[in-house]
């Protein structure tokens, strides 16, 4: 069976600078890989890419065996939080109704069938009793929860999710993780970049350390070792769930702040 995806020498970037080069990657069906890697380091760009959002300036990206704009309907991209307009007036149920559109096209009203699929996304991530409510009115984690209903609304072979459960409380986390695992199980693939590596490690079934290029793709524990996290992070600082960091230059002084992870 052909991988999920398949990018061959991918280089992409804005104006002169470049974000991502010498990309090869291969990302099975199935999967749950977490994408890991300093800021700046071209997480948000490599998904935007597989997601046909931005046109790479070098080298090729397969979907499903398919070039990237035929397969735009077997995928879901949730972006970042801070990329997302929260302002704009729109109800929960309606955001998740969007996930919709690519199955029954903008013109055609949605069928009964269509309202179930959102409701049932809904209720997935224990959301159905804010189903009225304004998308701005919510927490940040409760947010997060609709735009990952949205997605599984339009029922898509892959997941392509930018930090999904960035500034998420942890009961927030277990049930994105739970139903992101579920995914998997009946055979989607699941993409998500994080800043979380203790949520990387044990959530997740592999990774990749990604630094501008890919510096390691395989099992989850990678994201544990320190020579990976020294190549990834420069031997600077490492971010820990929760929001901390940890320094890795001095090994016989602990300079963690926080570590946030219980
Ligand atoms: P990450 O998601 O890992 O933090 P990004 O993919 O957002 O990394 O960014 C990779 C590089 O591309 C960074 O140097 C960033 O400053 C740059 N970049 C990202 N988005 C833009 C943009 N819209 N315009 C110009 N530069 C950008
Ligand atoms: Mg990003």
């Amino acid at each position: 069976m052909t991988p999920a995806i398949e990018i061959r020498g991918l280089r992409a970037g804005y104006g002169d600078r470049i974000a991502i080069d010498d990309v090869d990657l291969s990302i099975a069906r199935g999967s749950l890989t977490a994408i890991f890697g300093p800021n700046g380091g071209g997480k948000s760009t490599l998904l935007k890419c597989i997601a046909g959002l931005m046109t790479p300036r070098a080298g090729t990206i397969s979907v499903l065996g398919e070039p990237v704009g035929v397969a735009a309907k077997r995928i879901a991209y949730v972006p970042q939080a801070e990329q997302v307009d929260w302002s704009f007036p729109i109800t929960v149920e309606e955001v998740v109704a969007m996930g919709r559109t690519p199955l029954i096209g903008p013109l055609r009203r949605p069928s009964a069938a269509d309202r179930a699929a959102v409701r049932a996304a809904l209720e997935r991530v224990d959301m159905l009793d804010a189903a009225e409510r304004q998308i701005g009115a919510l927490s940040g984690g409760q947010r997060r929860r609709v735009f990952l209903a949205r997605a599984i609304a339009s029922d898509p072979e892959i997941y392509l999710l930018d930090e999904p459960v960035t500034g998420v409380d942890p009961t927030t986390q277990e049930k994105i993780m739970n139903v992101l695992d579920d995914e998997a199980k009946r055979g989607r693939t699941v993409i998500a970049t994080t800043h979380d590596l203790a949520c990387a490690a044990q959530r997740f079934h592999d990774v990749v350390a990604l630094a501008g290029r890919v510096i390691v793709h395989g099992a989850a524990q990678l994201v544990l070792d320190r020579e990976v996290l020294e190549k990834t992070y420069g031997g600077h600082l490492v971010p820990l769930s929760g929001g901390g960091v940890m320094l890795l230059d001095d090994p016989h002084h602990s300079h963690g702040s926080h570590e946030g992870h219980e």
